[in-house]
Parts: C-alpha cells; sequence; structure tokens
C-alpha cells in the first residue's frame, strides 16, 4: 500500500480520486476502491444529469463518495476534486465509435485534460497519479500483420492507418511523462494501458468498447470481419488500477493490462458454446473475407478504419504486470460470457 498520506499509515483507507465516474471502467475501479474501503472523490461533466445514478449505484453515502463537477477542458471543480486526494486515477478520456469530424475533438481533451488533472493533483499534493492509457499507446502503426509487443514500445502516430483515438491516447501519455519529468516533484506517474476492455455493464449507458460483442450478438454482424483484439475484463483492469494506487515503488511505470487476443470470430464460437441457443441465433458462424469487407467499406465509411486491421495479430506481453504486481486475470470465456449476458438483460441487445 501507499505508505502515509493525507489519511495515514499503510493499511488505513486512502481517498481516490477517480476521473470520469459515469464511464465503465471508472464504475469498475470506485466500486472496487470503495469495497476495500476507500474514500472516493469522482469528477462528472454535468452533475445534475449524473448525480442520482451515480447515487443509486453507489449506495454509500456521501462522506464515503463525493462527487465533483469538473470538465477536462475547463479548469472548474479540479481543486475542489482533488483536496485531500492520496491518489488520482485519471480515466476521463474521449473514446467513441464514431470516427471524429477533425482528430483534434479527441487529442486535445485527451491531452490538455491529462496535463489539468496532473496540474490539479500536484497542486493538491497527492502522491501516486494513475493515468489510464491504452494499448492504442503502445501497438498501432506498425505495418506487420503478427508481431509480439511490451510496454517499451509507442505507437507511431505518423503511420497512415493509426486511428485519432490511438494518437489521442499516444499523444496524451507522451504529454504526460513530458509533464512528470519537467513539474511531477515527488509526485509519482504510472500509466495502466488496457487492451479492448469487455465485461458486465452495470447500466445501459455502455462504453463503444462493448459495441463490437453487441454487434456480434444482435446481428448487425452476419458474418465475423477478420478482425482480433486483446481482451481484458473489466473487472481484472480495474484490479490492476487499484494495485497501481497502492503498491509502493512504481514511479514511471507502465503497465499493460491484457488477457488473450481474441479474433470476432473466436469470441463467436465462445458465444454459441456458452449461451443458449436461443441468445445465439444471429451470432456470426463464418469469416467474412477481407474482399468482402473492402467492397462494403466503399459504401459504408464507417468500416473504412478497420480495413488495415484485417488479419492482424497483436501478442501483447502482460508479464510485467503479472511478475511485479502478481496480477491474474480470469478466462477469457467467462469475460464474453458475463459481458454477453449483461448486454441481454439490460435490454442494450435485443433478441
Ligand atoms: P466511457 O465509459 O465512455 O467513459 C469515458 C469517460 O470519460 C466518461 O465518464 C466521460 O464522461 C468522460 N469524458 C469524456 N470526455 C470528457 C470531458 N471532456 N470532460 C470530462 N469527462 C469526459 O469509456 P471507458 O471504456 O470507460 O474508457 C475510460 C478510459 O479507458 C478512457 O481513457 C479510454 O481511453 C481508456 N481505455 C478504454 C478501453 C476500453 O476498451 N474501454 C481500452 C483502453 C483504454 P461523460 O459520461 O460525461 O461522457
Amino acid at each position: 500500500m501507499l505508505d502515509g498520506g493525507a489519511h495515514g499509515g499503510p493499511d488505513m483507507p486512502k481517498t481516490i480520486l477517480v476521473t470520469g465516474g459515469t464511464g465503465y471502467i471508472a464504475g469498475e475501479i470506485i466500486d472496487q476502491l470503495l469495497e476495500a474501503g476507500h474514500v472516493v472523490h469522482t469528477t462528472v461533466r454535468d452533475r445534475r444529469k449524473s448525480e442520482d445514478g451515480l447515487r443509486d449505484r453507489f449506495d454509500v453515502g456521501a462522506a464515503k463518495f463525493k462527487i465533483f463537477q469538473a470538465d477536462l477542458m475547463d479548469d472548474a471543480g479540479w481543486a475542489e476534486a482533488n483536496a485531500d486526494c492520496d491518489a488520482v486515477a485519471h480515466v476521463a478520456s474521449p473514446i467513441s465509435t464514431r470516427t471524429p469530424r477533425h482528430e483534434d475533438e479527441m487529442i486535445v481533451p485527451a491531452r490538455e485534460g491529462t496535463i489539468r488533472a496532473l496540474r490539479f493533483a500536484k497542486q493538491a499534493g497527492v502522491r501516486r497519479f494513475v493515468q489510464t492509457s491504452s494499448v492504442a499507446a503502445i501497438a498501432y502503426g506498425r505495418d506487420e500483420k503478427s508481431y509480439r509487443v511490451d510496454e517499451s514500445a509507442w505507437t507511431d502516430i505518423t503511420h497512415p492507418d493509426v486511428t485519432p483515438y490511438a494518437k489521442s491516447k499516444t499523444i496524451a501519455e507522451r504529454a504526460a511523462r513530458d509533464w512528470m519529468f519537467a513539474n511531477g516533484g515527488t509526485m509519482e506517474f504510472v500509466s495502466v494501458n488496457p487492451a479492448l476492455v469487455l465485461g458486465p455493464i452495470e447500466t445501459p449507458d455502455f462504453s463503444p468498447s462493448v459495441v463490437a460483442m453487441k454487434q456480434v450478438l444482435d446481428g448487425s454482424m452476419p458474418m465475423a470481419p477478420d478482425l482480433g483484439f486483446g481482451v481484458v475484463d473489466l473487472r481484472d483492469c480495474a484490479d490492476l488500477h487499484v494495485r497501481c494506487l497502492m503498491e509502493p515503488g512504481l514511479a514511471n511505470e507502465r503497465f499493460i493490462a491484457s488477457g488473450r487476443f481474441m479474433k470476432l470470430i473466436e469470441i463467436a464460437d465462445v458465444l454459441r458454446a456458452r449461451l443458449p441457443a436461443e441468445h445465439t441465433k444471429k451470432v456470426p458462424k463464418r469469416v467474412m473475407p477481407n474482399w468482402m469487407v473492402k467492397a462494403i467499406a466503399l459504401v459504408n465509411p464507417g468500416l473504412r478504419s478497420i480495413m488495415n486491421e484485417l488479419g492482424k495479430t497483436r501478442d501483447l506481453d502482460t508479464s510485467h504486470a503479472r511478475d511485479e504486481l502478481g496480477w491474474e486475470t480470469r478466462p477469457v470465456e467467462e469475460t464474453i460470457v458475463d459481458c454477453a449476458q449483461s448486454l441481454i438483460s439490460h435490454g442494450v441487445v435485443k433478441l
């Protein structure tokens, strides 16, 4: 555990700010921190819109769970949110399935929001700052079809295939590390770099990361494009964040959070093998030939950003988190089934 801090010795509860409390990953981190007895602060963009839902979900009282309104692009509210905090998990950042009109719609809030969060954390005397970065900052912008990467790699944002989202995550993490080098003082910085996060959703207001799972289930994908992702369970991803918030001696560390690399057709196979047949009637049984994806992309611009991802395999080396932090991941089948069942039970997928 982080020793000392505003709330005393190594085994004492801490006060932690988790930014973007309405989010999929942030919600699970908040859950695990409250469960462990910590006091949690969170930021939301619009308190009036979000407070009731968050208080219903985290029913621990206002002394243990405090909600502050703060936008990534505005200083208002950040000093109050950081007050008395020992550590920060900076999770909020733009993420979308829609390609923005201009890449700066993602890059600017990601970079400026991260620097703003760092600046106010430092001013408040926060000791540990954990940034939710992404494998999008590590493993993209390469021509090889199949490769293995670890935390020493960085996405090449000059590569033409790199999406605005991957640029935003790479630029934000680099900016954070540069800012820390120049201004960080004794505050410690760690990044968690998750792969595709899947797992149970708690509200119908789900993250873009589960959209592919929704499409596999609801028939919008009659055949599965030859696409794959490292998959990490939401609960394991949050657990790695909590370890990074608490463990001593992690300054400047970087941890990939991923389980197994899965092609969409493998995810479909798991669903068919493990869910009741009436839930998998629309799940694809075949891989869509790449020529067909390319033909559809001519009339569906949304598919163009995946064209260069077809057929790629990325082996993400997670030995650092496992060896250094004792981090473990559950079987990917459990992640896939829990995600699918929650999408069905929340009515996100209509069968
Ligand atoms: P999410 O559910 O969409 O959460 C994103 C959060 O960021 C929301 O709380 C959102 O607030 C907040 N946000 C966005 N723009 C903001 C702004 N201008 N000011 C304040 N808050 C803002 O997505 P998620 O999947 O949990 O992702 C959370 C983080 O994990 C992101 O940094 C993402 O890049 C990273 N990540 C996600 C995955 C994944 O597969 N999900 C993988 C790797 C990394 P609103 O509710 O107000 O929109």
